[in-house]
């Protein structure tokens, strides 16, 4: 079986695994179109071996959910600490996998009740969008009871005080809210329409303030790499 592969990396006891190709179509993105290449699961393993622990991400690694198992139970059979990235948008791929994932990191989009902002910010039409909240919605539920990173980019105009707290209210309570600057690193994101400006630093600290009623852990993200944490 064969994955397609945008990066492998292994640092000292550490890798990192990214996956080709996603099943959304965010205009920010700066991953999907990236150049890939196919491995199969067997040179992955060898050239992972000694690792103890990976992060494995993309774009969307769950679309490549038939090779994606076996590589993920093998890893974990070995006692390789696992840690998937996830746009939650195939609940199913991801209950599939979750017996063999230590740690998710789950990005939110947007407020999910408004569905013209998360059209934009998907990219996807009314069909393929309504099916997203669902699976969304499932694949929040799912995560519950592991060790989760909720992780939200601040896109100002579809990111507030107001519909953030709302946001938060409906997921619920989360081990550790991620909050990163739209703009502030250019291998994260890139401008998309009008949208070209960063948000005020000002206002994830705000946003931020407002994630400790519902984490006990929350990180800030923005430029020049500076990361902040609050809570723990
Ligand atoms: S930003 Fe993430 S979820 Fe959106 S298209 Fe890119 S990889 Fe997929």
């Amino acid at each position: 079986m064969k994955l397609r592969v945008t990066g492998l990396h292994v640092d000292g006891k550490k890798g990192r695994l990214e996956l080709a190709g996603c099943n959304l179509r965010c205009p920010y993105c700066v991953h999907t179109n990236l150049p890939f290449y196919t491995l199969t699961i067997d040179t992955i393993f060898e050239r992972l071996e000694g690792i103890e622990s990976i992060y494995v991400g993309g774009a969307e690694p769950l679309i490549q959910k038939r090779a994606l198992i076996p590589l993920l139970r093998e890893l974990g059979e070995r006692g390789v600490y696992i840690t998937l990235k996830t746009d939650g948008a195939d609940s199913r791929a991801l209950e599939s996998v979750l017996p063999y994932v230590d740690r998710v990191v789950i990005e939110l989009k947007g407020d999910l009740d408004d569905e013209i902002a998360l059209k934009t910010l998907t990219g996807l039409d009314d069909k393929p969008l309504k099916r997203y909240i669902r699976e969304f919605k499932r694949s929040i539920r799912l995560v519950k009871n592991k060790k989760t990173r909720l992780w939200i980019r601040v896109i100002p105009g579809f990111v507030n005080p107001i519909n953030f707290r709302k946001m938060l209210e409906e997921i619920g309570e989360v081990e550790e809210i991620m909050l990163y600057q739209f703009l502030s690193d250019p291998s994260y994101d890139k401008p998309f329409g009008e949208h070209n400006m960063k948000p005020e630093w000002e206002l994830v600290e705000e946003l931020a303030v407002i994630a400790l009623d519902f984490s006990s852990k929350v990180i800030q993200y923005g430029d020049n790499h500076e990361i902040k944490v609050r809570g723990v």
